[in-house]
């Protein structure tokens, strides 16, 4: 029987603040599952800590609370343990580009076939709005009381330069578009970040669903635009020279340091000629596929361990 949207929800109360983005991206996160049929038993949802970290408990699925900053880490420990399970990482703007900087920029460089959603609004929500690593020099949200003195992380450029193989920009209050991001960072063949920008309507009054819909008087231009209504390129190919990498990455960094009047939505950066980390390990351990650990067994019929630890402890050995 097909599955509906209501199989991925739960009957846990939602505590968010009302006209909080959050919500928009667990509807897309949910209608994406939803349009992709995946069975609620094979998705895993890992979320960090701060308000977006309640997002498993509203999503029929596994789901997992991890600590603070360390959600990658969990993802990646689970994908490489059951290579099958479609994983999914959310996470607020201060969770993954503050205290997780570090796990962040070492995901990309693994290239682990997992979806990595950053609610991205500026503010640390559930600690009552201190500015988060993504919030612009010089603003100043109600929640501060003297404007921000420290530079702004772009998200984009930095997933790029860490190695994620997909890289994407949504907007929670555009549901559909979004879901389709998402959909398009699951089928990827390696790490997805899809940055998700999401008012905090409590704590910033700068960047709200209003100043993201404003319309350009002069040129009728959205402030937020579709990449995919341009002549951008976001795919790479294995049969790119060097001229053409170049052209696609100067246009990355160029639509990536777009901000202000006009922010582009959309795909930034695909790129399946690099390998996974999970066929990586392959070179190490050539049955991982039929032989990865959750396939293992771990205790006897009697319910006794059986894990034998010898090969590991024989390879740290120093002769
Ligand atoms: Fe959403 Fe901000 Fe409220 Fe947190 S504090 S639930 S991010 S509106």
């Amino acid at each position: 029987m097909a599955l509906k949207l209501t199989d991925f929800k739960t009957p846990i109360h939602n505590d968010w603040c009302p006209g909080c983005g959050d919500f928009g991206i667990l509807s897309s996160l949910q209608m994406a599952f939803t349009d992709m049929q995946l069975e609620p038993h094979n998705v895993a949802l890992f979320s960090g800590i701060g308000c977006s970290g309640k997002t498993h408990q509203y999503m029929n699925t596994y789901g997992i609370h991890t600590l603070h900053g360390r959600v990658l880490p969990f993802a990646t420990g689970a994908k490489l343990a059951n290579p099958d399970l479609n994983v999914i990482a959310v996470g607020g703007d201060g969770d993954g580009l503050g205290i997780g900087s570090g796990h962040f920029v070492n995901a990309g460089r693994r290239n682990v076939d997992f979806t990595y959603v950053l609610f991205n609004n500026g503010v640390y929500g559930l600690t009552k709005g201190q500015a988060s690593p993504t919030l612009k020099l010089g603003l100043q949200p109600k929640s501060l009381p003297k404007p921000n003195i420290v530079e702004s992380i772009n998200p984009i450029l930095l997933a790029f330069s860490a190695g994620y193989t997909f890289i994407a920009r949504g907007y929670s209050f555009d549901v559909k578009h979004l879901k389709e991001l998402i959909i398009k960072g699951i089928q990827h063949r390696g790490s997805a970040f899809i940055d998700v920008l999401q008012p905090c309507p409590t704590y910033n009054n700068l960047n709200t669903q209003s100043w993201f819909s404003e319309v350009d008087q002069n040129t009728k231009i959205p402030r937020t635009y579709k990449l995919e209504e341009t002549d951008y390129d976001p795919v790479i190919n294995e049969s790119d020279d060097e001229n053409d990498l170049e052209l696609k990455i100067n246009q990355l960094v160029k639509k990536a340091t777009e901000w202000g009047d006009k922010i582009p939505l959309g795909v930034y950066y695909q790129n399946e000629t690099v390998s996974t980390f999970e066929e990586r390990i392959i070179s190490n351990i050539p049955n991982y596929r039929s032989q990865n650990p959750v396939k293992q067994l771990i205790k006897s019929s009697k319910g006794h361990g059986i894990t034998d630890l010898t090969k590991h402890f024989d390879e740290l050995t120093v002769s």
